[in-house]
């Protein structure tokens, strides 16, 4: 038996014996869902679990992240588990908390189960491991509180000193959490229905613009040539958007959705404020910049047609996920160990996006998916029902990616490096998230 062989049975066997624990902890989180960066509880239980294995434990990175570190021998690579705290806001979910509305309806509890099942295994076998294991709870995953953030596109900082960033791994990045990193593995449950396992799959990045239409306002009734209409604007401008879907090319996947809001006002006079909100999703960084130039022009134009005043606020959701081919190997091939081969998925483009592309700009990563779930993603029906398959599994197969990539002084991990260096610095990265914020202004256009 290969040595790598022989420690991922100790690893696997680990894992094992407190497979009904991993399970119960998935489930646990499951029923307290909190939403991004007020995810309290959920790092605190998180925490505790990893504190019971002897580990020093850091709290409170980017409000509330958790980080400890597993050292192995020697001072090999450290690669880096990833698991995500938040819940997103869906009030009829039937397991939301009634009083946030929080929901997990992405099943993010049970990357955390996972992340602490593969840090069991693992810590049967650190000490023939060529470099070290980060463990680490991000938050805020979902696109949150988004206003906050387009005010600070805006120019105004975000109110109370809150995060910098809308999603969790980019204000992780920012405080130097992922500092002496060098790859990461995140397992994300998948849609019911799909694939029992999937890895390589890419995923959009995404920008979110937020349109404020000003007009005038005047009585409905007996003057109405007198005001401008900004719901009308905004309306027009919508229009717009749906009329240019399909001049996007179909490789960059262009998906944009729009919220359509009259800001205020009486039945019985002509609106004066109204917002367009547009997620604006494409295949890569270029597409997006096209695709949200379109949405400009078209904002302009709904504008233009009724003499009304516009503010643009864009703001970076997140970078499109291209993950390193050499890792997902290594993951496909212990998944494969684990669940067997049948049913599984490798290389698609999904539309959705994840802050896992923003931290693979900066690292190989790997971001597969895995069965456990019924119901489509962020709806009311998503629901982890299987938590062995959602969180043990992962578990194995994550403890099993591990030992590949660091046994053997660490050949694995330095060639995963060698073959997909890091696509820019973390400063690099902080500078193109910011200059991706803007806020344009037309007047009278
Ligand atoms: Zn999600
Ligand atoms: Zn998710």
């Amino acid at each position: 038996m290969s040595n790598a062989a022989r420690l991922k049975d100790d690893a696997h066997a680990a894992i094992e014996r407190h497979a009904e624990e991993i399970a119960a902890l998935s489930d646990h989180l499951m029923h307290r869902p909190e939403p991004g960066y007020a995810e309290f509880a959920t790092a605190a239980h998180f925490a505790e679990r990893l504190t019971r294995m002897g580990l020093p434990v850091r709290t409170g990175l980017a409000r509330t992240g958790v980080l400890a570190t597993m050292a192995g021998r020697g001072d090999g690579p450290c690669v880096a588990l990833v698991g995500e705290l938040d819940a997103l806001t869906l009030p009829e979910h039937p397991l939301a908390d009634p009083g946030t509305g929080a929901a997990h309806a992405c099943g993010h509890h049970a990357q955390l189960a996972a992340v602490a099942g593969a840090a069991l295994g693992l810590s049967a076998v650190m000490a023939e491991l060529d470099g070290s294991v980060a463990l680490i709870a991000a938050p805020a995953e979902e696109l949150g509180d988004l206003d906050s953030h387009l005010d600070a596109a805006a120019g105004a900082r975000p109110s109370g000193g809150g995060p910098e960033f809308p999603v969790g791994k980019a204000e992780l990045l920012r405080e130097g959490a992922f500092d002496g990193v060098d790859m990461a593995l995140l397992v994300h449950t998948g849609r019911g229905g799909g694939p029992r396992f999937s890895v390589g799959d890419t995923l959009n990045g995404s920008l979110v613009t937020r349109a404020r239409f000003r007009g005038r306002s005047a009585h409905a009734g007996s003057s109405p040539w007198l005001g401008v209409n900004a719901l009308k604007a905004a309306g027009l401008a919508a229009h717009g958007i749906d009329a240019q879907r399909e001049t996007f090319a179909d490789e960059h996947a262009v998906r944009l959705n729009y919220l359509l809001a009259h800001d205020q006002g009486a039945l019985g006079s002509v609106p004066s404020a109204a917002t367009l909100q547009t997620l604006v999703r494409a295949r890569t960084v270029e597409a997006l910049h096209t695709a949200a130039a379109t949405v400009g022009r078209t904002v302009r134009a709904g504008a233009l047609a009724f003499g009304a005043r516009v503010e643009v606020d864009t703001l970076l959701g997140y970078l499109p996920l291209d993950s390193a081919p050499a890792l997902d190997d290594i993951v496909e091939r212990n998944a494969h160990r684990v669940i067997g081969g049948t049913g599984t998925a490798r290389g698609r483009h999904l539309g959705a996006c994840t802050d896992m592309g923003d931290l693979g700009h900066v690292m190989p990563v790997s971001h597969p998916y895995t069965g456990g779930a019924e119901g489509d993603h962020h709806s009311a029906d998503y629901r982890v029902r299987d938590h062995r398959a959602a969180a043990v599994e992962p578990a194995l197969y994550l403890a099993g990616a591990v030992i590949d990539l660091l046994g053997d002084g660490a050949a694995a991990a330095r060639h995963v490096l060698g073959e997909s260096p890091p696509r820019m610095s973390v400063p690099e990265y902080l500078a193109l998230r910011r200059a991706m914020s803007r806020h344009d202004e037309w007047e009278d256009v």
